[in-house]
Formats: structure tokens, C-alpha cells, sequence
């Protein structure tokens, strides 16, 4: 088999997140024995060629992890559209040998991919027939293998969950709508907030979701009226008088009304200002979009795709199709190149023939169901409610440790049950709340604002109820007539509902229907994925580890840096993937005196060598004796001159803070489906006992009596954790390079 030579190109729009997938292709080919180019400046530089594609070693792609945009260039290249432009290109690419090339960027990109693949043969001929190479080079070069990512903050691209940018441009989103949310509210003023996205509407609806808005427009899904600037005039009044302070409307950069005619954000204002008689302020919020620190998400993203795409590279045959990949159900899938281009286009295709249904339809599951949480969110106040129709009294609480999220959770769940004709009830301080009786109803507005709140509004702690609890909160349940009870929370919240019904026989109150939600930044929960609070607690560490790292300036010197997680190492893994760290010291594989060793030596002939830096990163219980202070002093007693140690102890910030853009979406989409299961069960007076989650793609209400068999008691985590299998990746890309920086 002829030697690979693969070669990394970002091309299109930037998109945050792409360095990190450049940063994995290189080191994963460079580790598996494979020679690695970067062509700089998109495909404009593979046409130019020289100097534009260059030799890729370990260390020139240190330190690019935390960057945005791609730093080795993006542009629009119309010579690479023409038939003599991709010649040059291949000509080029043939002088340096390459025969595989990863194309990072959007359809457009992915498209002109395509078409240079299938013409690969005849631009070989033609350069023989030329005389600018050899037969025998052709020969050699008889094809080229490639694969394809997608970068683009829209999301727009058919078969992946998520794309390389669009959860960073999310984060930019919401932290512009916190802000002007804050702004609005203090005058109370009305915004139109303008939001990137071309075709796709996914940016505007997230954004929306996310902070709270009071109304989308999205090409996916116009308005279904033609005097839409009326209704929406009369649902921002109608907010008002309910007693919001602020009216936000976002608008979709391709929205437009049912005719297919563009509504841009002039038209929105003036059709606003007319009919409130106040003045409506515009904010379009381009190309912040693309800027700033690509969040965590992103960077493993990246990472992972770029892993995957090296894979697929050296283990391509000629005949393979070139394929692109995605992100579905938390796992990388390899999705056929040209039909996923192809279905991506007959999205902006339905909505140009004005065929919606069809537009929604090619969108994710979780797409149709985020516009519809966002239609009950929006309401200025629920349905009214329907006299014929039974309602039920349901309880929200939070336990366990404060979550990011939790409180966007329990907004949800009551505007939700509210809109279908039924009792919310709010629970201040979880169970020990609970037990003295501290419940009051909710209404509409008890829960405005708390869609971007950190923090727990309810109240929360970790009181699991026993003895003489049970009969305190088996009276209250009874007092205040709950028929289910909704408890938002982590491992704590578990065992206290566990214990409760486990306590049935002797409490007939608790034969009522409860679920769990999952909340827990250490996302250590059975039968979901992902908890919520547990992607701000990664943003917050990599953020905190970024600074961290700046901080060492010119000196030698290495960072032990200890993040939360009890005995789940889901953060110390994942936050180490995405700031670069060498080491990930996890409860589940423990620490031994050897692999300190190691490390020492590691460290040792690391900053011999020229590194400037090393990042360890421990979770807090990763062994109870080789605690951090032990590792510091350890790795500075053995690093003498070369390099001092520093501690960081990351603690309570991980905590706290607002939610990330996905914690919030998570929220959303949890706490209404929460509310939509008890009520089933109320309907049909079951009494399930259930602990919610998201696994393999789809949402899950687990039967609680198999709490204990699905658990590690010893370790409080999951028998099963889906993440652990990434943990050779991470250690793969981090490894030291002869001069290595993160
Ligand atoms: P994106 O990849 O973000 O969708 P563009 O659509 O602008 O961005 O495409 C980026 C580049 O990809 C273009 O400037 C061009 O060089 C190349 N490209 C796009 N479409 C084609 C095509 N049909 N044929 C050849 N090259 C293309």
C-alpha cells in the first residue's frame, strides 16, 4: 500500500472549534506514521500551492486548541470553481505527494470536495497529457481519499445533531440576549435581535429557547397568517400586561413570511413601532457570532471528528465513497458525502418553494420539538383553563447540589403544566422544604426570567428524608392534595425518591407518580447522558483552565488542576480533552504510584526537551492518599530546576454561574416532557416511580426499582458511562511532542 500523505483543509465560513479538529488531524496522523500538510487559505491555497501548503509537525498545532476562527486560514476560492483552477489544485497536491485530503467547512465546501474527487482521474490525465507530471506519478496518484467535516455555525447540514460552531455561536447568542435581556427589562423596552444562520433557523429558535424571548421568526416555520406584525403586536402587549418588562422578538437571518417574502429586522421594528406606539430597538448581532473562544462542546467536537476522519483515511480503498462526519446520539457517524449535501440543499429548497412541512420535516426530531416548547413558552399566559376537563396538583422541587439549569428546568415544567389546565405547585428547599410544608402555587409569571438563571430559585439541598421525615412529608403531600411531584436534581434527589418509594407500604401518600430530572453538574446519573448543569461545569473549567494557562507566561511551569465530579470523571476527562492536558487523573481508573512515576519522568523530559507548560488535570476523587497537594509536592521535589508545580483547585465556580446555551435547551426540552409523563401517569392513576434521561437518541423514563441495579452504590455513578471510551483520545492528542505545548 502506497504511504499516506493527508493534508487538512478549513475552507468557507470560519467556524469555532475548527482548530481543534486541524489540532486532531495532525497529531493522530503524525502518531500513526503518516506525513500531514495543512493547505493554508481554504482551496484558494490548494490552487496556489508553494508556500500555502506546508508540513504539519507535532508542535504546530500547540497551543490552537483555545482559538477561534482556523488559523490556518479560510477563503472563498472562485478558481477552484473552474475546471482549471482544481487542475492547478491537483497538480499541487501531487507535488507533495498527497493522496487524502480533509476538508473541513460547509456544504459549499463539501460540494466543490465532491466534484474534485469525481474528476480526480481526468485532471490526472490531463496533467499528463500536459507533461507537468509523469505517467508514473499518475499512476501513483491514481486517486484521492476524502473526507469531509462539517464547520459552520449554521447547522444546517443533513444527518448531524450538531456541526463544528454552532453550539460557540449559540454561546455568543445567549450571552448577547442575557445582556440586552437585562437592558430591555430595566426601561422596559422592546428588541428585535437579528441572528446568523442562512437557511436554517436552528440558531434563532436555540437562541430563542435559551433566553427566554417572546417570539421566532424562522424560515423553517413563518407565520401562518398574513397580518402576522398584528398578532405579534398584540402577544408582545399582552406579555406586558401580564406583567413581563421586556419584549424581545428574534429574528432568523433567512426568515420569511408565507409567501416566501423576506421579513428583515426594519420591516419587524417598523411594523412593531407602529403598532405599540414606542420606540422598538434593532440589534443585529453578526459576526460576533463567529468569534471568541470556541466552547467546550466545540473543541471536542472537533477533536473527535478530527480522530475519526484520520481513521477513515488510512483505512480507505480506492473504490470507497468519500463520506463526511457527523455527531448523532453523542457518537460519531459517517454519514455519505454527496446524499447528505444533497438532502442539505432540499431544505433550502423546500422553504424557496415555500413548502414548510417538508422543510420541518428534514430537520432533527429535536428541532420540531424545540418549536414547540418555544410555542408554550411564549405564551403571555397559559390556556385558559378547560372546565370539563380533570386537573391535576403537581409538585416541582429541587435536591441535591445546586445545578445551571435547574431553575430553566423548573420554568419549563410549570409554564407547561400551567398551559394544559393544571395546578403547578413550587417546593422551596427540596425534601427538608418539603417536610415543613413550605409549598405554594405558581403561576405564569412566578417563573419569568428564570429561563438563564443560575442557581436554584426553588431552594435546594441535600437532605435525603428518613425516619420521621417520611411522616412529615407523607402529611404535606396529603395537606396540599399533590397528585405528582416533579424533582429536578442529582444523586441526592435519586436516593431521597428511591427511598420514598421504597417507604410505600408504610406512606400510602407516596403511591403517587414522581420522576426524577437529571441536574447534576458531575453527570453522574443513571439513564442519561448527560445531566443537566454538567456542560456550564466543563464551559466553567475550561474557561478557568484557559486563564490558568495564560497565566504561566514565560515561566516553566506545571498546572495540577482539580475539578469537581465526585467519583465521575466525566469532567476531568472531557475538560481535559478540551484544554489540551496530558494527564487525566479519573476515580474509575484510580492513580498508582507507577503512573506517578511515569508522569514525573514525563514531565521531566518534557521541559528538558523545551516545554514551557504542563497540564494535569484530577478529578477530586481520583484516589483519596495521592491527593493534589501530594501530587504537587511530588512532581516539585522531582522537577528540581526544570519547573515548579501549581495547584488550582477549581471548586465552587463550577457550580455556579448561568447556564450554557445547551444546558438551557436540555432543560427545556426535560422539564416539559417530565410534566407530560406524570400527568399521562395521573390520567391513567398509575404510580411509577421513574428517573428521566437521555440515552441512544431517544428520551427515557426508567423504572426507579432498577435504580440499585444499574448504579455503582460504592462509587455513586453509573455502572455504564458512554464517555469513558474517548479516554484514549484524549490521551492521544495531549502526549508530549519533542518541544510539546498543549
Ligand atoms: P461553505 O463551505 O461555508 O458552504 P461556500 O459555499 O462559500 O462556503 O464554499 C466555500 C468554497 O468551496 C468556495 O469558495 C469554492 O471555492 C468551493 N466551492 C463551493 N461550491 C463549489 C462547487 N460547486 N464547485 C467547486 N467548488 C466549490
Amino acid at each position: 500500500m502506497t504511504q499516506k500523505k493527508i493534508a487538512v483543509i478549513t475552507s468557507g465560513g470560519d467556524a469555532q472549534g475548527m482548530n481543534a479538529a486541524v489540532r486532531a488531524v495532525v497529531r493522530t496522523s503524525l502518531e500513526r506514521g503518516a506525513d500531514v500538510y495543512a493547505i493554508y487559505e481554504g482551496y484558494q491555497g490548494m490552487v496556489e500551492g508553494g508556500e500555502r501548503i506546508r508540513k504539519m509537525d507535532w508542535d504546530s498545532v500547540g497551543g490552537i486548541l483555545q482559538l477561534g476562527g482556523t488559523t490556518i486560514g479560510t477563503a472563498r476560492s472562485d478558481e477552484f470553481r473552474t475546471r482549471d483552477g482544481r487542475r492547478q489544485a491537483a497538480r499541487n497536491l501531487i507535488e507533495h505527494g498527497i493522496n487524502g485530503i480533509i476538508v473541513i467547512g460547509g456544504d459549499g465546501s463539501l460540494t466543490g470536495a465532491n466534484i474534485f474527487r469525481q474528476e480526480w482521474a481526468s485532471l490526472v490525465a490531463e496533467l499528463v497529457e500536459s507533461g507537468s507530471i509523469s505517467a508514473e506519478t499518475a499512476q501513483e496518484h491514481a486517486c484521492l481519499s476524502i473526507v469531509g467535516l462539517v464547520g459552520s455555525i449554521d447547522n444546517d447540514f443533513h444527518g448531524t445533531d450538531m456541526t463544528i460552531g454552532a453550539d460557540t455561536a449559540l454561546h455568543r447568542i445567549t450571552e448577547a440576549m442575557d445582556a440586552i435581556t437585562s437592558t430591555a427589562a430595566s426601561h422596559q423596552r422592546t428588541f428585535v435581535v437579528k441572528v446568523m444562520g442562512r437557511n436554517c433557523g436552528y440558531l434563532a429558535l436555540m437562541g430563542a429557547l435559551a433566553s427566554g424571548a417572546d417570539w421566532v421568526l424562522i424560515p423553517e416555520a413563518p407565520p401562518d397568517v398574513d397580518n402576522w406584525e398584528d398578532v405579534l403586536a398584540e402577544r408582545l402587549r399582552a406579555g406586558r400586561k401580564a406583567g413581563r418588562r421586556d419584549s424581545i422578538v428574534i429574528l432568523a437571518e433567512g426568515a420569511q413570511d408565507r409567501h416566501g417574502k423576506y421579513i428583515g429586522s426594519t420591516e419587524v421594528q417598523k411594523a412593531l413601532e407602529e403598532r405599540l406606539g414606542e420606540e422598538v430597538r434593532v440589534t443585529v448581532l453578526g459576526h460576533v457570532q463567529r468569534g471568541g473562544r470556541p466552547s467546550a462542546f466545540d473543541r471536542n467536537l472537533g477533536t473527535l471528528m478530527g480522530y475519526d476522519a484520520v481513521d477513515i483515511i488510512l483505512n480507505a480503498k480506492p473504490e470507497d465513497e468519500p463520506v463526511v462526519i457527523g455527531i448523532k446520539n453523542n457518537r460519531m457517524k459517517r454519514l455519505p458525502l454527496m446524499e447528505s449535501v444533497l438532502k442539505t440543499q432540499a431544505v433550502a429548497q423546500a422553504i424557496a418553494e415555500k413548502d414548510y412541512e417538508r422543510a420541518m420535516s428534514l430537520r432533527s426530531s429535536s428541532f420540531s420539538d424545540a418549536f414547540k416548547t418555544l410555542r408554550t413558552m411564549v405564551r403571555s399566559l397559559p390556556h385558559p383553563v378547560d372546565p370539563g376537563r380533570k386537573h391535576f396538583r403537581i409538585a416541582v422541587l429541587n435536591a441535591g447540589a445546586p445545578a445551571p439549569g435547574m431553575n430553566t428546568a423548573a420554568r419549563a415544567a410549570v409554564r407547561f403544566g400551567l398551559d394544559q389546565g393544571h395546578v403547578m405547585l413550587g417546593i422551596n428547599n427540596g425534601f427538608e422544604g418539603l417536610a415543613a410544608g413550605e409549598v405554594k402555587e405558581m403561576n405564569w409569571m412566578s417563573v419569568s426570567g428564570w429561563a438563564s438563571m443560575g442557581g436554584s430559585m426553588l431552594g435546594t439541598n441535600r437532605k435525603v428524608p428518613k425516619g420521621k421525615d417520611f411522616y412529615e412529608i407523607a402529611r404535606e403531600i396529603e395537606k396540599n392534595h399533590i397528585d405528582a411531584i416533579l424533582c429536578i436534581g442529582g444523586w441526592t434527589a435519586y436516593e431521597a425518591v428511591h427511598a420514598m418509594m421504597v417507604n410505600r407500604a408504610n406512606f400510602p401518600a407516596f403511591n403517587i407518580p414522581i420522576v426524577c430530572l437529571p441536574a447534576s453538574i458531575n453527570n453522574n446519573l443513571p439513564g442519561s447522558e448527560f445531566s443537566i448543569g454538567a456542560d456550564t461545569a466543563l464551559n466553567s473549567i475550561v474557561e478557568a483552565v484557559d486563564k490558568i494557562k495564560m497565566s504561566a507566561g514565560a515561566t516553566r511551569r506545571c498546572f495540577v488542576v482539580e475539578v469537581m465530579g465526585h467519583h465521575c470523571g466525566y469532567l476531568a476527562l472531557m475538560g481535559g480533552m478540551a484544554t489540551g492536558a496530558e494527564r487525566v487523573y479519573m476515580s474509575e481508573e484510580g492513580v498508582s504510584l507507577r503512573d506517578l512515576q511515569n508522569d514525573v519522568e514525563l514531565l521531566k523530559s518534557g521541559f528538558q526537551a523545551g516545554k514551557r507548560l504542563g497540564l494535569m488535570i484530577r478529578n477530586e476523587y481520583a484516589n483519596p492518599v495521592y491527593t493534589t497537594s501530594f501530587m504537587c509536592s511530588l512532581f516539585e521535589e522531582e522537577g528540581h530546576d526544570l519547573f515548579d508545580v501549581r495547584p488550582a483547585i477549581l471548586g465552587h465556580l463550577q457550580q455556579g454561574g448561568d447556564p450554557s446555551p445547551f444546558d438551557r435547551i436540555q432543560a427545556n426540552r426535560f422539564g416539559c416532557l417530565c410534566v407530560e409523563s406524570l400527568l399521562k401517569e395521573c390520567a391513567r392513576n398509575g404510580t411509577q416511580v421513574s428517573f428521566m434521561g437521555m440515552k441512544d437518541g431517544s428520551i427515557q423514563f426508567n423504572d426507579m426499582r432498577d435504580f440499585e441495579r444499574v448504579i455503582d452504590a460504592e462509587h455513586l455513578r453509573p455502572k455504564e458511562q458512554w464517555w469513558l471510551e474517548l479516554k484514549h483520545i484524549a490521551s492521544l492528542l495531549a502526549q508530549q511532542g519533542p518541544s510539546q505545548s498543549a
